[in-house]
């Protein structure tokens, strides 16, 4: 929260900014939709807004009244719930509230490397928590803190990497100009928005070598067209923190669909373009095979019918986005037709990939011998771990640190396990030992069959 002494650390410029912001926080009845207490408060916290129950309608003049005087109504996922269940008690407030600023948009921009790292005490399901539940002066209060931390991000981006603020700038006041986040990106960048070209130029540079190049053209021929910019502004940020513990926060998933989808797009689709480097480099099998395990080629044995090593057809069609059932025998290396595609997609858009494996007593020498190769991220879940073993494991996959989760198929009962799913974007369903799901009545042979998730 932001107290006279934090508060004299921010710099003189964003405090100048900050005062020129009403933060509102709602509390909303979910089964009535109805509010029945509320808070606006302003930077300096001098008059403060707080109502509720009887006195709620007197309060909503009062707030009709400060926003008059403002520029920036502001607030955590205000956007999407304050202002809807607002508009809808008083809907003349739509003319005064002309620039609003969504904390909660800003943040997986501010901060990409692992949203749930940044302010995790206040985050739930997107939404802050003081700590109290119904407390909308205390909420309020604290997205004033969320709006400084973000300035300060966004300044030291502005600093180290200016094309990002730019391109941002620019895509998230594509279409439906949202005057609030222009107000946001020009204060730190000191310059008023980009113009095409300028924000073009920043995104070619910003992921030269970080994606398909033929793909971005296509994306960013799409992007004034499409109302994607937010999306794309999403799928940049990831971009810039791959290969870390990053995900993208469930709710951008789910808003912003498009989101993943020019993630996957941009770099895990390959343009079959021989003389494009990222799909040459990225998504080629051998030299996939020969980056994380360190092989020069797959096994000759066994062979497809057009005498090309099995394991190499496998793998190719995996990374190719094709469903695949590979029937190997014992002991020809059937783990790597599944370990180098989940690999690879989740070094190139962070998605998890989930084997189904019945076999309890091999999943922890499935970790181990990637352990060997120096992979970390595969982790297990299984009925054989204590509590604290599965706590983390379970951990890792929700942080994003997981690539692979090895779990039997009666987990997939477990409450635990299916919230922690719901946390990730599934890039690959495999059932190893295919075979024993003769169960179920299908196919025997030892086998592992791998599906996309489209
Ligand atoms: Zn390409």
């Amino acid at each position: 929260m932001i107290d006279p002494d934090t508060s004299s650390l921010l710099p003189q410029k964003h405090r100048a900014f900050l005062k020129r912001c009403l933060s509102i926080d709602l509390e909303v009845n979910p089964k009535t939709a109805r509010i029945f207490a509320f808070a606006a408060v302003p930077f300096d916290q001098s008059r403060s807004i707080v109502s509720k129950g009887e006195r709620i309608e007197a309060g909503f003049d009062r707030l009709e009244q400060a926003l008059n005087g403002i520029e920036h109504p502001i607030g955590h996922n205000l956007l999407q719930h304050d202002m809807t269940h607002l508009l809808a008690r008083r809907p003349r407030l739509a003319r005064t509230i002309q620039a609003p600023i969504d904390t909660l948009w800003l943040n997986p921009l501010a901060f990409p490397r692992n949203p749930y790292h940044h302010l995790v005490k206040h985050y739930h399901d997107g939404r802050l928590q003081a700590g109290h539940l119904n407390d909308p002066e205390l909420d309020a209060k604290l997205v004033f803190q969320v709006l400084a931390n973000q300035l300060e991000a966004f300044d030291q981006l502005n600093r180290d990497t200016p094309d990002a603020v730019l391109a941002y700038h620019w895509l998230t006041t594509l279409g439906d100009l949202l005057p609030g986040f222009d107000a946001v990106f020009s204060h730190v960048r000191g310059i008023e928005r980009p113009t095409q070209p300028e924000a073009f130029t920043a995104i070619r540079r910003l992921v030269r070598s970080k994606v398909c190049e033929k793909r971005l053209e296509q994306v960013l021929s799409r992007l004034d067209r499409a109302n994607i910019g937010w999306s794309m502004a999403y799928a940049l940020s990831w971009i810039s923190v791959s290969g870390g513990d990053s995900v993208m926060p469930p709710w951008v998933r789910a808003k912003f669909k498009e989101a993943s989808l020019i993630l996957r797009h941009l770099r895990d689709t390959s343009c079959k373009d021989p003389n494009c480097k990222w799909c040459a480099e990225q998504n080629d099998p051998v030299a996939a095979l020969q980056r994380w395990f360190g092989f020069d080629a797959f096994r000759p044995q066994p062979q497809d019918p057009s005498g090309h090593s099995l394991q190499e057809r496998i793998v190719d069609e995996a990374m190719g986005g094709n469903s695949v059932l590979g029937i190997l025998p014992t002991g020809t290396g059937k783990s790597v037709c599944y370990q180098i595609p989940a690999l690879t997609k989740f070094d190139k858009t962070g998605a998890l990939s989930v084997v189904i494996s019945p076999l309890v007593a091999l999943m922890s020498d499935q970790v181990q011998g990637m352990e060997r190769a120096g992979i970390s991220s595969s982790v297990t879940v299984n009925g054989m771990m204590s509590m604290p073993e599965r706590q983390d494991a379970l951990e890792k996959v929700r942080m994003g640190d997981a690539s692979i989760l090895i779990i039997s198929p009666e987990q997939l009962r477990s409450t635990s396990i299916r919230t922690t799913l719901k946390q990730r974007e599934i890039g690959l369903w495999v059932l190893d030992e295919a075979h024993c799901v003769s169960k179920w009545g299908m196919i025997s042979g030892p086998t592992t069959a791998m599906s996309r998730v489209s």
